[in-house]
Formats: structure tokens, sequence, C-alpha cells
């Protein structure tokens, strides 16, 4: 169920004027679904195509890391999806950056994704070709973060500063795969 003025203001916004991290895909914002026991959603999500030729199947890409802990307990895969995140185009081939946490959200945009050390794993996109929903969430005001973005200056803007991002990679007979991340 679709409701009308069910976002917040900062999502609300970025469902027009997404942020500038997600600037290389072609974005159709998706009806906010009502949840039990919020008046609003602090959140935006995302279909999303490529740029280049309009395609909506993708491959994930992640940063593999291995992970000891992950071994002992699932042998069989014991491995970490880490970011960067590029999706790759199915139809044409384009390969572009979906989220990076050194340079995109609250964090990325504003620190430098400071503390956060990246990962130099082997790339590795999904066996499975995906369609693709992204979603930003935004925790802090629409006010304050256009007051972020003023005192960050040009080209920073409010909708950059989400501090939550999913990515949601579903293939057409599997599981989806989730990643997501606090940026803030
Ligand atoms: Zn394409």
């Amino acid at each position: 169920m679709s409701e009308p003025g069910l976002l917040y203001e900062a999502p609300e916004l970025a469902a027009s004027d997404p942020p500038r991290s997600f600037s290389a895909f072609a974005l159709t914002p998706l009806p906010p679904v009502a949840q039990q026991g919020m008046k609003y959603l602090p959140w935006i999500s995302f279909a999303v195509r490529c740029k280049a030729c309009g395609g909506d199947d993708f491959r994930l890409g992640s940063r593999i890391e291995a992970d000891p802990e992950l071994s002992r307990q699932a042998p069989s895969n014991p491995t970490l999806l880490r970011p960067p995140h590029r999706l790759k185009c199915e139809s044409c081939g384009a390969i572009e950056t979906v989220f990076d946490p050194q340079t995109d959200g609250y964090d990325g945009v504003l620190s430098g994704g400071a503390g956060r050390q990246a990962v130099q794993g082997e790339e590795r996109f999904t066996k499975a070709v995906c369609k693709i929903e992204l979603g930003a969430t935004y925790n802090i005001d629409l006010e304050e973060l256009k007051s972020l973005a003023a005192a960050a200056g040009p080209p920073v803007k409010a909708t950059d500063l989400f501090d939550w991002i999913n990515i949601i990679a579903t293939a057409p007979d599997g599981e989806p795969l989730e990643v997501d991340y606090e940026c803030a």
C-alpha cells in the first residue's frame, strides 16, 4: 500500500534529488510502503537501471574478505562481501560504483569515511543476474543536513548525507542478497 505524505522531509527530497553517489545510475523512486507503528519513514528506495543502455539486470560486485571466524562456522562460505560495491550491467557491460564508504554517505562525504579501512580483497561479481534496489536512510533532520551540506560547501547537498544504505540484489530464483551499511 502506497500512501502519500509517508516520508520524512529528507527522504522525500531524495526521491526527486537523489544522493550524488547514486548518479551513475538511472533511478526510479519506489512508492513508500506503510510500516506498522511508524507514522513517517526515514528512508527512500529506488529501482536501479543502467544509465548507458536502460537495462536493469546487474551483477553485484563486492570485495572478498576472508573471515577466520566465519571460516570456522561455515567452512563452505568463508568469505565476507565487503565494499566498495559496483554494479555490472548484464546488457552492455558498463560497470559503475554504487557505494564506497570512503566517499559516499554521511561519513564518506564529510570525513572521507574516517576510521574505515579500505578492503583490499579481490573483486567478485555475483554469479546470478539480479534486479537491484537501493535504499537511503536519513535519521537526521533535513534542516540539519542542509546546514551540514552548506558547511561542507558545493557540490555537497543535503541528500548526499544518508546515514544508512541498503543494496538489495534479487535474482529471479533465489533469496535476495542484501548488504547494508551504517554511514554515520
Ligand atoms: Zn547497460
